[in-house]
């Protein structure tokens, strides 16, 4: 039987991973594909609805994305929002130009209780607006169902046809009833029963694992992040003693952490993991030596697991299957799903040597956001100071420190984290903020220190808020917290005689420093 879907076709908006997600947590699975992708591609899928996401271009322009009539014609239920409604509006027969006043931010919306859309919303609700175009008439066949002062169309639809478009956006929280319409569309518009349920997601899992896998062996990469954990842990549950954990320390670890993965998930923790640690820390620092690019430390980081695990392989002997914690926003960012452009290339997806010594590769989470691997985590038993654990890059410091890495500067970079995370706590302010470390700048500079001139490295701190690490907010710490860090960390760490706080958000920046 087909999985019931919903299918994002992406046309380069920036909230085109978070419909997925709204999606999802009306318990609809939705996936996320390019509108490059041929139709016939979608018709495999049969989906119970297609969304269209935003963009950055104007519809009316030549070469701006659009995708085949046909799609308005295959009888399944279409929600266009911003530029898919634009470009839904312009392809149908209505007109799309420049508005003479563009909106941006919450503004209210006027909308018909009556359309299926806004069953159960305000009449008046507050939605987020961000176009320069406007749809000044609409298709043939479609009826007006909200309005806002600047914008005479601010959603519209075909009932028949089962044609929705909304100029806001519906998936953004400030969209006040967003969810809402949403959940509508997924419910009322495509008649989803709504099946995607993170239990049946985790015994679904398993037993396909335990199929595919059979009398397999199986060796897993945990790193003691979330999503490695949460694939280690699941694999364990389906294939038991066939499953071997390898936990490579590359070096790369925040201070301590070796020893506290295999605290938890070595033979004196509580899982069956047959955890093996191998200390490849010389390793990597010898590979990375001279290397400044953060896309090729990235892949060197990368290709050196993936030797290592080769190695690893072959001591115990033959292994069919290599586990991996790739997780949905990996392989929608690498450019594999959506239509954003590559801003990272991510660790675990892609850039892999096609020279790999195994059968295949099993990536349980792959087709997961974030808040469901954890609440798949949850669902396995992991305790929940693990499932809740910050984010950490596969790559680890290896992207903390910018430019060249080199054991000394891993050091440094270690120390001063260690104290910035101990402050923070100490504060109170670990609950606060969704995710904070130290950096090592590749900047020198000159300073003081007991009368004696110093040339020595300057200190990141980081210290973000989010919902969703798509966007960030940089933390308002009390200076307090940020003050007493930053003369701990010119006390005792050696060659640090700066200490910066990064005030940038997501976008511009990002949260990683490479
Ligand atoms: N570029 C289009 C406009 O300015 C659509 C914008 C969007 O999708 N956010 O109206």
């Amino acid at each position: 039987m087909k999985r019931e879907t919903v299918v994002v076709l992406d046309f380069g908006g920036q909230y085109n991973q978070l419909i997925a997600r709204r999606v999802r947590e009306c318990n609809v699975y939705c996936e996320i594909y390019s509108y490059k992708t041929d139709i016939e591609k979608i018709k495999e899928i049969q989906p119970k609805g297609i969304i269209f996401t935003g963009g950055p271009n104007s519809v009316y322009l030549e070469d701006s994305p659009a995708y085949t009539e046909e799609i308005y014609k295959l009888g399944i239920p279409i929600l266009g929002i911003c530029y898919g409604s634009q470009l839904m509006m312009h392809q149908l027969g209505g007109k799309v130009e420049k508005a003479p006043v563009r909106e941006y931010g919450k503004i209210e919306v006027h909308v018909n209780t009556d359309s299926a859309l806004f069953q159960g919303v305000s009449p008046k609700t507050i939605c987020w607006m961000s176009h320069n175009d406007y749809i000044s008439k609409e298709a043939p066949g479609f009826e007006i169902s909200a309005r806002t002062n600047d914008c005479p169309v601010a959603a519209v639809e075909n009932k028949e046809k089962k044609l929705y478009a909304v100029q806001f956006h519906p998936e953004v929280l400030h969209t006040q009833e967003g969810t809402k319409m949403l959940s509508n569309f997924v419910y009322q518009v495509c008649g989803c029963a709504g099946d995607w349920k993170m239990d049946s997601f985790v015994e679904d899992s398993i037993k396909a694992v335990r199929e595919k896998v059979g009398n397999g062996k199986v060796l897993c990469a945990l790193s003691g992040g979330v999503d490695s954990s949460v694939a280690a842990v699941l694999l364990s549950k389906a294939v038991g003693s066939q499953l071997t954990c390898v936990f490579v320390d590359h070096g790369l670890l925040r201070k301590n952490e070796g020893d506290e993965v295999e605290a938890v998930f070595g033979p004196e923790g509580s899982y069956d993991l047959n955890f093996i640690r191998v200390n490849a820390q010389e390793r990597f620092y010898e590979k990375l030596k001279g290397v400044e690019e953060p896309e090729r430390k990235r892949k060197i980081i990368g290709e050196e697991f993936i030797r290592v695990f080769e190695e690893e392989a072959k001591k115990i002997g033959a292994v069919d299957f290599l586990v991996q914690g790739t997780i949905y926003p990996d392989v929608v960012e690498s450019g594999v799903g959506g239509e954003s452009t590559v801003i990272k290339s991510h660790h675990n997806v892609g850039g892999l040597p096609d020279y790999v010594d195994f059968k295949e590769i099993i990536e349980p989470l792959r087709n997961l956001f974030k808040d469901e691997v954890r609440k798949a985590g949850l669902e396995l038993g992991i305790p929940e100071y693990l499932v809740f654990r910050q984010p950490f890059p596969g790559p680890g410091l290896g992207i903390r420190i910018i430019g060249e890495v080199t054991a000394e500067k891993v050091k440094m970079v270690q120390e001063a984290d260690a104290i910035w995370r101990e402050e923070i706590a100490n504060a109170g302010w670990d609950k606060k903020v969704n995710q904070y470390f130290a950096a090592l700048t590749n900047m020198r500079s000159v300073g003081v220190m007991g009368d004696e001139r110093t040339y020595d490295y300057a200190i990141a701190l980081r210290a973000v808020t989010t919902t969703d690490f798509m966007t960030a907010e940089s933390a308002e710490l009390p200076w307090e917290i940020i003050g007493k860090a930053t003369s701990r960390i010119i006390n005792e760490v050696k060659h640090v005689n700066r200490v910066l706080y990064d005030c940038t958000g997501k976008p511009p920046a990002t949260i990683e420093m490479e």
